[in-house]
């Protein structure tokens, strides 16, 4: 349960991360956090999360000790956002693109997307986020191994290095609806995408 994960707010309540039980409790003990009851939005400082904490979460049972388990907590100064780089995966491609062929729009889900090289690997593409876009299987097969402008093919949008809030990646929400309720529609819209695959 210690190692179980919570969503960490930053003082405006945007999610900048996610830590351990374990991590998330010590915060609040330093009082430099807050846990958030993601039904209510209620905040409760430690000692009153301890004393009085609701009953509707998960509960932490030691040797003469019990108490609710924060799944979400709320920094009380910080205000920005670490600076993680997202690292470059297929499946993060397709996070950026939204689940959408850049060629076509479509969104046929994960299973039938692919990773396509704007410039060929054959002609020195490299396998980098300014060069790698989603791609249906057909828009794939059309352009193959041709420039986009030998396959007479447009990019709907640019690809770009992608930045999310803390580097947090959406899809660890999936496992917890109630995070849901903090994330920025985007990423949220991204996860829900994959979710639907
Ligand atoms: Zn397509």
């Amino acid at each position: 349960m210690l190692d179980r994960k919570t969503l960490v707010l930053n003082r405006s309540w945007m999610p900048v991360t996610t830590t351990t039980v374990r991590r998330a409790v010590v915060l609040m003990a330093r009082g430099v956090a807050g846990a958030v009851h993601p039904g209510t939005f209620e905040v409760a400082q430690w000692e009153a999360w301890i004393e009085r904490g609701p009953d509707d979460v998960h509960r932490l049972r030691g040797i003469g000790f019990e108490f609710p388990v924060p799944d979400v907590i709320v920094l009380t100064h910080y205000n920005g956002f670490p600076d993680v780089p997202v690292s470059f995966s297929r499946r993060n491609v397709y996070r950026r693109d939204g689940y959408e062929c850049v060629y076509c729009g479509r969104a046929p889900g994960a299973g039938a997307l692919t990773l396509d090289h704007v410039r060929p690997r054959s002609r020195g593409g490299e396998t980098s986020w300014l060069n790698c876009v989603t791609a249906c299987v057909s828009c794939n097969a059309r352009k193959a191994d041709q420039s986009l402008q030998a396959a007479g093919m447009r990019l709907r949008r640019r690809p770009v290095v992608p930045r999310w809030p803390g580097g947090l990646d959406p899809s660890s929400l999936r496992e917890r609806p109630v995070w849901h309720r903090f994330m920025p529609a985007k990423a949220l819209s991204a996860t829900l995408g994959e979710s639907s695959a």
